[in-house]
């Protein structure tokens, strides 16, 4: 396993090298669990993009040649690499964006995952065809690639991202310029190793590291045909709107605010279990994390009681230690940004504060890390901010609605509809939540409504700015493009005038052939 004594370099990866940009201006890399510096990410400018753009420009032509077979073969070396690999780059990923070690753990399962999904790209893209359209004529639809694509991860996604992208793209027969997140950039530097390892061919795969100037340089090219993002909604919509104007197709996840509704029904222990895993994970920075508690009136006390009681037990302490619950959020931009929303619910809202997560216990040697520990407010309404901003950190505000109707009409009401999650037995409060919960992803008795990767990912409303979602069938058609062929069958001809349609007929006449079955 890697130790962070040295510092961490991160570099670009164009052409299959290593590419410094010269002069390039550098920001630290933190470790979120104490707060130290381990290392620099380069701000790449738009130079870095072009040279990874016109790499795999390069690449792409004979790439999309490769029989699928032997580009899928390529996706089945790099699962193996990840396999072999997986306990270092689940720490890679503990490491600078401080998710705790055993959900970095899953986060590289779940890559695995992906690609062994993408692995079906020989049956996935395979076309359509329509025989006797008209006398002698075939109708056939051929799934093909476009061509160079670019995307952006968000900070607390590195892996999951690269897999929503990277596998069904060049399975398909693209190639890709992948931007990580400056601010947990690490895990893609092993990655570059692996592509190296494997033998995947050089333009492939570019990897450039910055913030938003790389990706100035993505749309007026028109070699790059389509461009993909993950991370906050006021993202996707700049991302949307330059991309839109150049005409280039998107695949764009934003933000979101995610309800758990608990009926009366709901199964205690089930549900606590899902709560914590939903709100606190991954310190509240996941894109399914539940963030708002909607209870009706019979479990409505009882719930705040027992979430507060399991709350408490929730140990805050590094990534890296197997015992603790929930790691540091990012930043300390981000911690003061957790830190102003619950000011702003306390003074603003004037919610009910049952617990507060700030400034909690950790030992000495990690007092420098960014934590911010479970935090809970009651009786919330649905004007409050609590309720109307993505917090992003472990804050929950906790609601009473009068039924499953009106819990409903709250979820519709949102700007945004990523996830949402009813906690009950009932079959009829079930089917209703799957058919009228406006969200994109919709769980029962499931605390974070993640689809597997067979299935498609993404939300609707502002957490979906376009149509495309990521893995699955819409990875696929997300990264290729139908071309629609009609073709007339005529019987070859071996006179000088085909042209003009009087050349004869090679084929024997039909009636020339004697059946088997004549008598
Ligand atoms: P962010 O929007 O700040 O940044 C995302 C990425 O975009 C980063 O790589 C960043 O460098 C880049 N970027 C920023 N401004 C840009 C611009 N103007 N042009 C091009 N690129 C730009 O998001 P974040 O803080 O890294 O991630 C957290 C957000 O991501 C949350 O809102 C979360 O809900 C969302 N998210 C959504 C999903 C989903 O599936 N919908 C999944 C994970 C995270």
């Amino acid at each position: 396993m890697t130790t962070t004594s040295e510092p961490i370099r991160i570099r670009n990866y164009i052409d299959g090298k290593w590419a410094d940009e010269p002069g390039v201006k550098t920001i630290p890399l933190f470790n979120p669990s104490n707060g130290k510096v381990i290392g620099e990410v380069p701000l790449s400018t738009a130079e870095a993009s072009k040279a990874a753009i016109a790499s795999c420009h390069r690449a792409y032509d004979e790439w999309r040649r490769q029989p699928v077979g032997r580009r899928v073969k390529f996706l089945f070396d790099l699962r193996r690499a990840m396999e072999e690999k997986r306990e270092d780059l689940a720490y890679s990923i503990a490491i600078d964006q401080a998710k705790h070690i055993s959900e970095a753990r899953g986060e590289v399962q779940r890559v695995i995952e992906i690609i062994e999904t993408a692995c079906g790209i020989p049956t996935l893209i395979q076309g359509e065809t329509l025989e006797n359209i008209g006398a002698n004529i075939v109708g056939r639809v051929i799934r093909q690639p476009l061509g160079v694509f670019c995307g952006v991860a968000p900070f607390n996604f590195p892996a999951l991202v690269f897999g929503w992208f990277i596998p069904f793209a060049i399975g398909a027969g693209n190639t890709f310029v992948f931007k990580p997140s400056p601010q947990s950039p690490y895990f893609m530097q092993k990655m570059c190793k692996i592509f190296s390892q494997i033998g995947l061919p050089p333009g492939v795969i570019n990897v450039v590291n910055g913030d938003h100037e790389p990706t100035g340089a993505w749309y007026d090219d028109p070699r790059v045909r389509g461009i993909c993002m993950v991370g906050s909604s006021p993202t996707a919509r700049k991302i949307a709107e330059a991309a839109g104007r150049a005409g280039k197709r998107t695949m764009l996840l934003g933000g979101a605010k995610n309800y758990l509704v608990a009926m009366e029904d709901l199964q205690w222990d089930l549900f606590i279990e899902n709560y914590l895993n939903s709100c606190y994970g991954s310190a509240g920075q996941r894109c399914l994390a539940g963030s708002i508690v909607a209870a009706v009136p019979p479990v409505y006390d009882e719930l705040i009681e027992r979430i507060l009681a399991a709350s408490k037990k929730m140990k805050i302490g590094s990534a890296l230690d197997p015992d603790i619950h929930i790691g540091p959020v990012i930043s300390a931009e981000a911690k003061a940004r957790v830190e102003r929303a619950i000011e702003a619910g306390i003074r603003v809202d004037r919610a009910r504060l049952v617990l507060d997560g700030r400034n909690p216990q950790v030992p000495d040697e990690i007092k420098g890390g960014y934590y911010v520990g479970p935090t809970i407010f009651a009786d919330t309404t649905p004007c409050m901010s609590l309720v109307q901003t993505e917090i992003f950190g472990p804050v929950v505000a906790v609601m009473k609605v009068e039924s499953l109707d009106h819990a409903l009409s709250l979820i519709r009401s949102q700007d945004v509809g990523n996830g949402a999650c009813i906690f009950t037995q009932n079959l009829y409060y079930t089917e209703k939540f799957i058919a009228e919960a406006d969200v994109g992803m919709v769980g029962v008795n499931v605390g974070v409504p993640a689809p597997h990767p067979y299935l498609p990912f993404g939300g609707i409303k502002q957490s979906l700015v376009g149509t495309d979602k990521a893995q699955g069938k819409d990875g696929i058609d997300f990264f290729t493009q139908n071309k629609v062929a009609t073709v007339r069958v005529v019987p070859p001809t071996t006179g000088r005038h085909m042209a003009d349609g009087t050349g004869e007929a090679a084929a024997p006449k039909t009636s020339a052939v004697k059946s088997c079955t004549a008598s």
